[in-house]
């Protein structure tokens, strides 16, 4: 098993158009919190972002936000967190939330997310890291990104072992048990016809 301290989560600024994506959030931080997990996040107040973040406040648990400085003068910053490192660039920060966090998990988002997460799927990939990435899928917002995940498979451009990698669950519990048992696969960077 994984010890589990700190888990990064990746999500809309935006609240998007169910209250279905809230509540998972909500949902989420409630199992983070009963596992004894910090949460690592954007920093921002708004969205699903700010959802997920006073809920882990909410009961106790710990909230850690990491947000480029350009951002804080935008007034999105989220003041009541257990801590909030503030960073001079993107990749700075993106840095930072990856080394603070034993795990990552997108929940539903716009671009922000799709590129946070893609991002540190790609290290695992190159073997950067050896943590955890996952797709809490809510509602089915990820199926077509999920098909189409398939579909780059099935023309080999994404490598089984690689694809497997990410881990999806529609409950926030379901994930974070895989996530514990998750072994780390041996990558290799050069990526050939055979394996696919
Ligand atoms: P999006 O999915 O496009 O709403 O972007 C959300 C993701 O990008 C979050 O996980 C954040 O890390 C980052 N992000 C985007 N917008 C903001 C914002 N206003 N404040 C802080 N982080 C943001």
């Amino acid at each position: 098993m994984n010890p589990l301290k700190n888990i990064c989560v990746y999500c809309g600024s935006s609240p998007g158009r169910l209250d279905a994506y809230t509540v998972a959030a909500r949902a989420l931080a409630e199992a983070l919190v009963s596992r004894n997990i910090g949460l690592v996040y954007g920093g921002a107040s708004i969205g699903i972002m700010g959802a997920v973040a006073d809920h882990m406040l909410r009961l106790g648990g710990k909230a850690v936000g990491v947000i480029p400085e350009a951002l804080m003068r935008k007034e999105v910053a989220h003041y009541q967190l257990s801590e909030l490192h503030v960073t001079q660039s993107m990749h700075e920060r993106k840095t930072l939330m990856a080394e603070l966090s034993d795990g990552f998990i997108a929940l539903p988002g716009g671009l922000g997310t799709l590129e946070e997460l893609f991002e540190i799927w790609t290290w695992a990939q190159l073997g950067f890291h050896g943590k955890p990435c996952g797709l809490l899928n809510v509602e089915g917002y990820y199926d077509p990104l999920i098909e189409f995940l398939d579909h780059a498979q099935a023309e080999q451009f994404i490598r089984r072992s690689h694809r497997a990698m990410l881990i999806v669950e529609s409950q926030p519990e379901s994930l974070l048990d895989r996530f514990g048992a998750y072994e780390t696969p041996i990558v290799e960077i050069w990526v050939g016809k055979d394996e696919i």
